[in-house]
């Protein structure tokens, strides 16, 4: 129990002394709103609201209010973590297909493949229109992309298929 409350001693002790710079660095001028650091100069003495990030040297004036480029910044970042989901998805979506060799993988999966299906020959990208007939523009839809990664993955799964054997 001493143990505990000597841990949450110190990180009272530490929020506090980390209020206390945010509070110091704020007096000075505030962060960044390009990168978020608070070390910053001003170099131009004739104004005093002028400042030059110390991380990133980028320049801003501590009376402007630049919560819209912070909000566009943060943006950017819930979208980049949305792409890194997409992409774990599709990554386990592709794992799953290569298992479990399905004769048409998920449009997820045709679409991850169709970048690579580009420089399929074109027996290989017919065969993906032949698909496409026999299974419908649901499993297939018809881009000719996707249309070559389907020819592409059944290449792959019949390889596979005669690995297997
Ligand atoms: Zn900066």
């Amino acid at each position: 129990m001493a143990l505990r409350q000597g841990r949450k001693d110190d990180k009272d002790a530490r929020i506090a002394e980390l209020e206390a710079q945010l509070a110091e660095a704020q007096a000075d001028g505030g962060f960044c709103p390009e990168c978020g650091s608070y070390e910053s100069t001003n170099p131009r003495h004739t104004d005093t609201n002028y400042r030059v990030c110390s991380n990133c040297g980028q320049e801003r004036w501590i009376d402007i209010d630049y919560s819209s480029v912070i909000a566009a910044h943060l943006g950017e970042l819930a979208q980049a973590q949305a792409d890194a989901e997409q992409l774990r998805n599709v990554r386990y979506d592709f794992a799953s297909a290569i298992e479990k060799l399905p004769e048409i993988p998920s449009v997820s999966v045709l679409e991850f493949l169709s970048s690579a299906a580009y420089s399929a020959p074109s027996i290989v990208k017919d065969k993906g229109k032949e698909l496409q007939r026999i299974h419908g523009i649901k499993m297939i839809p018809p881009t000719a992309e996707i249309e070559w990664a389907a020819g592409l993955w059944s290449v792959i799964r019949d390889a596979m298929r005669e690995g297997d054997e």
